[in-house]
């Protein structure tokens, strides 16, 4: 009934009329828009949307009629003229704004991008400067816009050269350039248009019209509209929607697409009573109790019309104001005006206010708007900025209660806006900008607000990020620094910077934390979210201290501000220390009284971001002089240095206190903590600050003062006031280790000083400083070194600055990256005690340095580096050094080593003690050697006697002694020269010439040194003993782990010398007279083979013999498609019906035996392979990489997938007795011998089809006419076959009938007749493919296969062989005699075969494995005699071969019919006479007569391969040793050697004239066959001669041409431009939509993604596919197997890009790439994805049949 309602409505609307009288009663009419309105009030509501697919076409049609009517009004004439017009005057834009589709290649130029949003689209960008600077690639998520033209977003070559001409200028005003009467009509008509659009999609009320639309009567005909959300899976949307709608999958699918990309989507047609029960039911059905329902509206059929209209009319927008300047700034205009009268917002305003409430559909249309007009005109850009600010805060919180994505929200416009550095400014100067986004945030954290700090505790993860939102706009605003500033800035910049403080001031000690004590913490904090907050005001604290530092004024005032407000936060916190007593503390005669306080005991926090941009400002103010100044603004009376550093000072012993393991109970979340605190994501903000803010405090106090605050704050000051009292291994562990860390920190206070301010370095020294650090722990590659260095705002690491002052580059091999390796000369600079070292890091670099060093023959000692000096103001810092304190810690530590009673010392806390009084040293030898006043008297201190014990002793003489402790071994050398340091400053003291001092000392360094090598000597000698040995543990500890983790490479590499296990014996017979021969009356002779392996498993030695138990190969077993081209043939050559008897040379689908070559019992395989099989059995949901049900399994050593095992059989001894072979070789001649095997099948096939007869027959064998005839076969000589144990014939079973499974995809039968048949064919394609890769690899082909290869294709063959053996005679006899029917007409059998249709090579391996069975005899097993073989072998080659040479005579010669003038040999001759035969034969379908040369050139090269095969069959088949040449790294004389080995004469012709009788009749018939005359005629196509060789799809050698053609694809299967996850197949060059709802396929019923869909055929299930977006390569195998591996690009740094993660510039690595193409080739896909997902447990979880 709906339905029927649905139709009278649309048939009932009268069909519009047409344009001009429409338009021309609107120009007469009173008032334009209620003409408009009345008449789209007629003509809009009949258009109906609807569920059916038929409509959308009809319904557009009828949308477009209603849009000419209104171009109709806007150009006064026909739209088509009224556009043509607009485009002629139209002047081009000097932007070009083209919007990136998903996956588009966006290029920005690290030089010259203001930041990193300015990006540019690949036309403009090949066209611009950049191309030649240093340029990032990305591929867009789409909405974006090309920047090209914008002189703010580049700071040179703003526009390309396509876009440098455009006209900026005359722009401006175009509107003023239009037609005259055109501006005022669009001005009215747009106004009209655009509130009609605001009207219709805000429309709340969802049951009735705004007045003037409201229809004349009221249908009842509604709709039930879906939304989305993005809450609900895809497949539970299309579930619940199946069992609500009772519709099909089908339909749900359409309709769930739909409302994903559209945002919403009408579900449902009727009356208002059924659309409430469909209602009615998506809520219930959608309801649970995890999630809320759909959301569903039922709305009027008229309303639906009239928003879908008005979407359309937003897109039609769009296209008019792209086309005309003009227009687009009539329609900005009208979109932006303020009406006078009303209060409301301007247009565009009203619509942006309700686009969190918009669909997703809606909001797209009108972001795209914005982009296309509002955005592109710079004064309407300026004005629709102001708007958004205006609105700023509304619009971000809506977006937060939003559920759409953030593209999809007009939010997402802010980077157009804020970006634009003037814009920025300009909003900050006149529109507060600054202070709107910051109390913005304030805002939206304040939910999170707990007593005044922000505490994060059960937040949503989702709100939070959209959130952070607000930081990233806060960013952008900030990105440029004014280059000027005026009053007015300087105020609103201050205004915001005090906002900004009230937001620091929340987090400021938040989130404190306690030691737990006794117990663990029960629950884990929430850490993480404050954590990426600090991560986003990393950036911002960065740059709002830039902007502070470009001007004294602000500086100045900023630095009050924050000092004030940080002074109160301090006095907050401190209220409530209030009670505590003042403590006095006394130390070497200083004291120093302050309030207790343990972090130990009492709360901390991480959390300090005042402090720390105090200490930022400070710096500023020091590097910028202004310090002088602050007097004036903050007295010095109110700068309480000492409350300033204690919160940074507690967070410092916090991290020591984490280090000495005493907050373990703490759990991980603190650990966590502790580590982000100092990572480089952090570390600039946090860390490094903090220690700023010491060295600030220590150059403003009395340095003992100083250190006893810091003691008393490291709960360590009895540790050094008071003589030690014996306490437990826990604590004075724990002591030890805070000492460490103090003396750690010490040194870091007191030496770092590579901060500008801070220190006289530059921004570069830091970077350079930081780099020599990171490569002195390892060489180490680009990314890694650029992901360990701090970024900046705009993402920079200034990397390239220094790196090829420091480092030279070593480039990757096959697998790896590129390394970079410190240049030497900057060894010097290593500072042990670098503070953005980890503990880890540390060790390393010592290790390392140590170890360069011990190699270098030089002392092992890592003396400090000379620090730069201070800034002024930092100068007392060293005072430090030279204080009494410090001289009491490094006496007291020296002391407890010597005396060596007690465990109150470690080695490390020696080493810092070194450490620092080698820097003391250092800066007392400066002073002396400078011409500044000495106030360091280190020296004197250091010598003379304790103050504060009596029985101290002095420094040096304390070190004298340590030279003899033991276990301080490893710091001998630094011991020694901490003391030539005291020598050479005593020199210097008692010398008054600088000068001479300076020689003095380091003269006197290398008297010692020689002194104390004569007395060290021996001493030292044990201590290089004692290091070698660790550091050999190491080693050896350190390859273990290389071993374990790196097994594969390790085996390939260790099994050489291993292989020993194989030792097989051939050459007592190899005789190097014999010209080898390996068929015919000239065999050479063999001995039979011995082979003696060793079982992987029981490790037992044994000697493979054919009657003992068999020993087994792990083999694996695939079909391949690697050999074809044609690979669509996958699908018909498996199955029940397929017939295997002879292989297409196209080699469409053939089946691939390989071999890791790990031989094992069969009896021992079978324990494991049951062992496996019930171990993992008995996991649920074991994961495991193999699929135990088709039999798979790893191999036990090498853990490469297998699905069966190969027996190993050796070689039988052949031996031809020279006098009988010549006898032979007289009678028997092909013709005889051809006579002799048709008897022998007619016979047999008689004998069967008259069984009784045959009976009888033998009963009385005379009566049989052709007795004689019928058995003469076996006169030429037989034997009785070999016997095989039953283990060996047991697994000769399994192997064949995996084969079979494997290769025909069905079910195992071992009694099926095609078993032996696929064992011939796995035989052939198996020798097919190693033929092909030595061809490809420019290898020999004998010799150059690895030993455990050879093993196992001469296992294969022999397995091959072997058939006629385990199988049943009868059945091979039937395969023979259908296999000799291309050969024997007389045969009565029913299937003949066209010559163009036989791969000859795959028919003459099954002709020579199963010949022998025409020796069977009912009551007699017989075989053939090696003579009658080597007979049999000779003939059916030469057969074979010479078909072969006819098929390519027939099909390789036709396109080449020039004519050469080659030397007129013999073979040319004999080829042209063969060529002119044939000629005859096909009745002149061979039309042209080539030259005889070219014919014997494309015979050779033709059959070439042929020959290859066919001498690696036979040389496996039966061991005859090949000519030497055949080994030969050299092409010449191949082919002579080759025909030398198989018998054949050189001129291949010859054969054709020796066996002319016979040769004739098959000619003729060959050539009379149908397929062949119809190819002849060209009707079919066939392979040619020799076979292309398969490659890989050629891919360009940049990858953005990639990216760009993958942004260009459209697939014919989906209708929308959504970003897709394109592949590449490799195999065949075909483009997909991986994991893309569009293009799955439906295969045996289930739902598989394209790839995996595309491989069943391309591959036969295998896949290698190029993810185009995501640079990396997917490997398949089958439904539930893959993984993904880096593609075969680089970057300039030898480094791969998997997810384009770093975008640098990607060119194609040739190596690397062939490497993809040999994993195809030689079948290693399925071993290579076995082995990833082994490594990678991760991959394994993944639903590859999604992809
Ligand atoms: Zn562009
Ligand atoms: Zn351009
Ligand atoms: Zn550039
Ligand atoms: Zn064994
Ligand atoms: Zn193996
Ligand atoms: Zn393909
Ligand atoms: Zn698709």
């Amino acid at each position: 009934m709906a339905d029927g309602q649905l139709r009278e409505a649309s048939l009932g609307g009268e069909p519009e009329p047409e344009p001009e009288p429409v338009v021309r009663s609107w120009q007469e009419g009173v008032d334009l828009c209620s003409g408009i309105y009345q008449h789209l009030k007629e003509y809009v509501p009949p258009v109906l949307c609807s569920g059916s697919e038929a409509k959308p076409a009809e319904e557009n049609r009828a949308y477009q009629k209603l849009l000419q009517t209104l171009e109709w009004y806007l150009f006064g004439e026909t739209p088509a003229d009224g556009f043509a017009k607009l485009e002629q005057s139209n002047s081009s834009s000097q932007l070009c704004g083209r919007v990136f589709k998903g996956g588009e290649a966006t290029y920005s130029c690290r030089d010259c991008a203001i930041d990193p949003t300015c990006v540019l689209c690949v036309d403009c960008f090949q066209n611009s400067v950049h191309k030649n600077h240093r340029y990032k690639m990305n591929s867009s998520y789409g909405g974006g816009f090309c920047d090209c033209g914008d002189v703010e977003a580049w700071k040179t070559g703003p526009a390309c050269k396509m876009h440098e001409h455009g006209a900026s200028e005359d722009s401006a005003n175009s509107a003023s350039q239009l037609p005259v009467g055109l501006a005022e009509r669009a001005q009215q008509l747009f106004t009209i248009i655009f509130r009609y659009i605001i009207d219709m999609l805000i429309w709340t009320e969802d049951k009735e019209l705004p007045l003037g639309l409201q229809p004349r009567e009221k249908t009842d005909s509604y709709f039930c509209v879906l939304f989305n959300d993005e809450q609900h899976s895809f497949e539970h949307v299309i579930h619940s929607l199946q069992r609500s709608l009772g519709c099909s999958q089908r339909e749900a699918q359409s309709h769930t697409t739909l409302i994903d990309r559209e945002g919403r989507r009408a579900v449902k047609h009727g009356t208002l009573q059924s659309c409430q029960e469909t209602k009615l039911d998506v809520i219930n059905i959608t309801n649970s109790v995890f999630q809320s329902p759909l959301r569903v509206e039922i709305l009027h059929s008229s309303v639906v019309s009239h928003q879908n209209f008005a979407l359309r009319l937003l897109s039609w927008l769009s296209q008019v104001v792209s086309n005309s300047a003009g227009l687009r700034q009539i329609f900005c205009e009208v979109v932006l005006n303020q009406e006078p009268e009303s209060d409301q917002p301007c247009l565009s305003s009203r619509l942006m206010l309700a686009d969190a409430k918009l669909w997703k559909g809606a909001r797209k249309a009108f972001h795209e708007l914005i982009v296309c007009s509002l955005l592109m005109e710079t004064e309407y850009k300026r004005l629709f900025a102001i708007e958004f600010i205006t609105h700023y805060k509304q619009l971000q919180l809506e977006f937060v209660d939003d559920d759409h994505d953030r593209n999809v929200s007009v939010t997402a416009q802010s980077v157009q806006i804020f970006t634009v550095p003037t814009l920025a400014r300009h909003l900050i100067e006149e529109h507060d900008a600054l202070k709107i986004i910051i109390e913005t945030i304030i805002e939206l954290f304040s939910e999170h607000m707990d007593n005044g700090k922000l505490h994060f505790q059960s937040y949503s993860q989702d709100k939070l990020s959209r959130k952070q939102m607000v930081l990233y706009d806060l960013k952008y605003v900030l990105i440029s620094k004014p280059p000027l500033w005026t009053d007015k800035l300087r105020e609103r910049f201050l205004e915001g910077f005090k906002t900004f403080l009230k937001l620091l001031k929340t987090m400021q000690n938040m989130e404190p934390m306690s030691r737990q004590i006794g117990q663990h913490l029960e629950i884990e904090p929430e850490w993480e979210p404050a954590f990426a907050i600090q991560v986003l005001l990393k950036c911002i604290l960065s740059m709002i201290q830039e902007w502070c530092a470009s001007d004294e004024q602000v500086l100045l005032q900023a630095y009050k501000e924050c000092h004030r407000v940080l002074s109160q936060c301090t006095n907050e916190c401190s209220q409530r220390d209030a009670r505590k007593q003042l403590n006095m503390l006394n130390m070497c005669g200083h004291s120093i009284s302050l309030k207790r306080y343990l972090v130990s005991r009492e709360p901390v926090s991480i959390h300090l971001p005042l402090s720390r941009l105090l200490a930022g400002l400070h710096v500023h103010l020091n590097k910028s002089g202004a310090i002088d100044k602050l007097e004036e603004y903050v007295p010095s009376s109110d700068f309480q240095v000492e409350k300033l550093m204690d919160y940074p000072l507690r967070c410092l012993v916090l991290m020591a206190q984490v280090s000495a393991d005493m907050w373990r109970r703490n759990g991980f979340s603190l650990v966590n903590q502790a580590f982000c605190y100092r990572k480089v994501k952090w570390r600039e903000e946090m860390f490094d600050k903090d220690i700023i803010m010491l060295q600030i405090a220590a150059s403003m106090m009395d340095p003992n003062r100083f250190l006893m605050f810091l003691l008393s704050r490291f709960e360590l000051f009895e540790v050094f006031s008071k003589s030690p009292v014996p306490r437990n291994k826990d604590v004075i562990q724990q002591t030890n280790v805070l000492v460490e860390e103090l003396l750690h920190l010490i040194i870091i206070v007191v030496g770092e000083r590579y901060v500008p301010g801070v220190g006289h370095v530059k921004k570069d020294d830091v970077t350079l400083r930081e780099v020599i650090h990171l490569l002195c722990i390892e060489p180490m590659p680009h990314s890694e070194l650029a992901q360990s260095l701090p970024e900046n705002e705009n993402n920079e690491t200034g990397l390239e600055n220094v790196i090829h002052q420091v480092a030279t580059f070593k480039k990757p091999g096959l697998s790896g990256h590129g390394v970079y390796e410190l240049k030497p000369e900057y060894l010097k600079h290593f500072n042990l005690f670098f503070y953005h070292y980890y503990k880890s890091q540390q060790t390393k670099a010592e290790d390392e340095q140590k170890k360069r060093k011990k190699q270098s023959n030089s002392n092992e000692a890592l003396p400090p580096p000379l620090p730069p000096p201070f800034y002024s103001t930092f100068v007392k810092v060293t005072n430090i050094l030279n204080c009494d304190v410090l001289m009491l810690i490094l006496r007291t530590v020296l002391q407890r080593a010597v005396d060596s009673t007690g465990r109150l010392w470690s080695e490390a806390m020696i080493q810092k003690t070194l450490h620092l009084i080698c820097m003391a040293l250092q800066e007392e030898q400066r002073q002396l050697e400078g011409e500044e006043d000495v106030n360091f008297d280190v020296y004197l201190k250091a010598t003379r006697v304790g103050s504060s014990a009596v029985n101290a002793e002095s420094i040096l003489s304390l070190l004298e002694k340590l030279r003899c402790v033991p276990q301080l071994d490893a710091q001998k050398d630094m011991i020694i020269w901490t003391l030539q340091m005291f020598e050479a400053v005593k020199k210097l003291r008692e010398k008054s010439s600088p000068c001479s001092a300076t020689e003095a000392a380091s003269q006197k360094t290398h008297e010692t040194t020689q002194d104390e090598d004569k007395a060290e000597r021996k001493r030292k000698a044990e201590a290089a003993k004692l290091y070698r040995q660790k550091i050999m543990a190491q080693m050896s500890a350190m390859q273990k782990n290389f071993i374990e983790s790196n097994k594969h490479l390790y085996e390939k590499a260790t099994e050489a010398p291993k292989q020993e296990t194989v030792r097989t014996e051939v050459d007592s017979i190899t005789n190097a007279e014999d010209p080898g021969v390996a068929l015919g009356p000239m065999q050479g002779a063999t001995a039979a083979e011995k082979i003696i392996l060793i079982c992987i498993l029981c490790q037992e030695e044994q000697e493979v013999k054919t009657d003992e138990m068999a020993m087994v190969l792990a083999a694996c077993v695939q079909r391949s498609t690697a050999l074809s081209k044609s690979r669509s043939r996958t699908i018909t050559n498996l199955g029940d019906d397929c017939d295997p008897l002879i292989m297409h040379p196209d080699l469409g689908c053939g089946t691939h035996v390989g071999s890791c070559g790990h031989v094992m019992h069969a009896s021992c395989w079978q324990k494991y392979f049951e062992a496996v099989q019930n171990s993992t059995r008995n996991r649920l949901h074991a994961e495991l990489p193999f699929d135990l049900e088709t039999g798979e399994f790893l191999c036990p050593l090498c853990k490469a997938l297998c699905n069966t095992v190969l027996p190993v059989i050796p070689q039988q001894a052949h031996n031809l007795d020279s006098k009988d072979t010549e006898t032979v070789a007289q009678i028997l001649t092909l013709s005889r011998w051809l006579q002799n095997v048709v008897t022998r099948i007619i016979g047999l096939n008689a004998s069967d089809s008259k069984e009784n007869e045959s009976k009888l027959m033998q009963a009385s064998p005379t009566s049989w006419k052709d007795a004689v005839e019928f058995r003469s076969i076996l006169s030429f000589g037989v034997q009785s076959p070999i016997k095989y144990s039953k283990s060996i014939v047991e697994m000769l079973q399994l192997f064949a009938t995996a084969v079979f499974r494997v290769g025909l995809k069905v079910a195992p039968n071992e009694a099926d007749s095609r078993v032996p048949l696929m064992a011939w064919n796995a035989c052939a394609f198996t020798i097919q493919s190693i033929e092909n890769i030595l061809n490809d690899e420019d290898k020999v082909l004998f010799g150059s296969l690895p030993d455990r290869q050879g093993l196992s294709l001469k296992a294969v063959l022999q397995f091959a062989a072997s058939q006629r053996m385990v199988a049943s005679p009868k059945v091979i006899q039937k395969h023979l005699s259908r296999l000799m029917s291309v050969f024997l007409p007389h045969l009565d059998v029913e299937d003949t075969w066209s010559i163009l249709d036989i791969d000859f090579f795959h028919l003459l391996v099954s002709l020579v494995l199963a010949f022998p069975s025409l020796y069977w005899e009912e009551t007699v097993e017989l075989q053939p005699s090696d003579i009658s073989c080597a007979f049999n072998n000779l003939y059916l080659f030469h057969l074979v071969t010479m078909a072969h040479i006819v098929q390519i005579l027939l099909t390789s010669t036709t396109d080449c019919p020039m004519e050469q003038d080659g030397e007129e040999s013999e073979e040319s001759q004999s080829a042209a006479e063969l060529y002119e035969v044939l000629r005859e034969y096909t009745s002149r379908s061979l039309e042209y007569k080539p030259h005889g040369c070219y014919l014997w050139n494309c015979v050779k090269c033709g059959i070439f391969p042929f020959l290859r095969c066919s001498a690696l069959f036979f040389n496996y088949l039966l061991g005859v040793p090949p000519p030497e040449e055949l080994s030969k790294d050299s092409s010449e004389g191949q082919f002579e050697a080759l025909c030398l080995y198989l018998a054949l004469p050189t001129n291949l012709f010859k054969l054709f004239q020796e066996h002319q009788d016979i040769v004739s009749p098959l000619l003729q018939r060959w050539c009379s066959d149908s397929s062949v005359q119809s190819f002849l005629k060209g009707e079919r196509t066939t392979v040619q001669y020799p076979r292309e060789r398969n490659q890989l799809m050629e891919l360009p050698e940049d990858y953005s041409c990639i990216l760009n053609q993958g942004s260009q694809y459209k697939c014919s299967r989906s209708s929308d431009d959504e970003t897709k996850n394109l592949a590449l197949c490799m195999f065949c060059g075909a483009m997909l939509c991986s994991e893309s709802q569009c293009c799955r396929e439906e295969v045996n019923g289930e739902e598989i993604g394209a790839c995996v869909a595309h491989a069943i055929n391309c591959g036969s299930g295998l896949g290698m596919f190029l993810r185009i977006r995501e640079c990396q390569v997917l490997l398949l195998a089958g439904k539930n197997r893959g993984c993904f591996i880096p593609a075969p690009y680089l970057d300039d740094y030898g480094e791969t890009d998997q997810l384009l993660r770093r975008g640098n510039p990607l060119h194609l690595c040739t190596e690397r790439y062939k490497k993809l193409e040999r994993l195809w080739q030689q079948h290693r896909i399925l071993e290579e994805i076995t082995r990833s997902q082994d490594m990678n447990q991760v991959v394994i979880g993944l639903e590859w049949q999604q992809f």
